[in-house]
């Protein structure tokens, strides 16, 4: 039986595994990316995804770090390695070293420090970028970005072997070509994320959107999260293929979350969004 009942969404092919509470818990991961945004709990099914992104320090995030980073080694896995902020690291040291006195055992871990705009490779051809977000000291949004290259336009009717020519003799035939994915923006105040391309292109924006009544508005401004009418705006201003809505807060049911994004949203606003469910469809019975 798995720690967690995850909920499993599919966009063109890509999984989108986890699970998103306010104030409880956030997991969400891209296993063909090989990335989880942010960490939870820790539920079983996520510890062999071998990079956690992690947007801030809150428990609701991170608490279970160590855990996923501890889990590994019990499993005879490579290392976790955990892009964080950078301010985070001396923090995340000291627990780890803690539960390495508690445990006994030292706990290997490979933690790289984020800054807005720094990039780590994750596969060949994919890299996790850095960007600000406004919610807590050096919080920070992930996207990740496919690296292409592609045949300039100029040598497009070459055949395969005038290509390798050319680049036997060191003819620049190719210009680099950046794909962004998907971007997360972990907890955050509304920004107009639309200036950073990257992030405004990204064929799934992952949002938290905690606040939806018009009174949580200012709850919404104190803890530093998206209320709906930000979300709107967002939204309007960006190029996303697909938005998944995370973080929602328990104090508002989810039919009627549903249906305030319904009227809050153009029509074809609308139809992009799709909120990670708090609670999974548990399995059908067995019969
Ligand atoms: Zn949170
Ligand atoms: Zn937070």
């Amino acid at each position: 039986m798995p720690s967690h009942n995850l909920a499993r969404i599919e966009i063109d092919d890509l999984e989108i595994i986890g699970y998103s509470v306010a104030g409880e818990e956030t997991v969400v991961a891209m296993p063909q990316l090989d990335v989880c945004f942010d960490i939870g709990k820790a539920p079983d099914q996520l510890i062999h995804i071998n990079n956690v992104l992690l947007t801030h320090g809150h428990m609701d995030h991170a608490a279970g770090f160590a855990y996923y980073l501890s889990q590994r080694k019990f499993t005879d896995q490579s290392p976790g390695t955990i892009l964080a902020p950078a301010n985070l690291l001396n923090p995340m040291r000291k627990i780890i070293d803690a539960w390495g006195l508690l445990d006994g055992n030292k706990i290997p871990a490979n933690l790289v420090g984020m800054k807005p705009g720094d990039e780590h490779q994750i596969k060949p051809n994919l890299f996790a970028k850095a960007f600000p977000t406004k919610h807590s000291k050096g919080s920070l949004g992930f996207s990740v970005i496919e690296k292409r290259k592609k045949l300039k336009a100029e040598y497009a009717g070459l055949t395969g072997p005038q290509i390798v020519e050319l680049k036997k003799q060191g003819v620049e035939i190719e210009y680099p070509l950046d794909i962004p994915i998907v971007s997360y923006l972990g907890d955050t105040q509304y920004v107009d994320f639309s200036q950073l391309e990257y992030v405004a292109k990204s064929k799934i924006m992952i949002a938290e959107c905690t606040f939806y009544e018009g009174e949580h508005a200012t709850r919404a401004q104190a803890g530093r999260h998206m209320h709906i009418d930000e979300l709107a705006m967002l939204l309007g201003s960006m190029q996303n293929e697909h938005v998944i809505i995370t973080h929602t807060t328990q104090r508002t049911p989810m039919h009627e979350i549903r249906k305030m994004l319904k009227d809050a949203m153009p029509a074809d606003l609308h139809e992009k969004i799709t909120i990670l469910p708090r609670r999974p469809p548990s399995r059908p019975a067995r019969q």
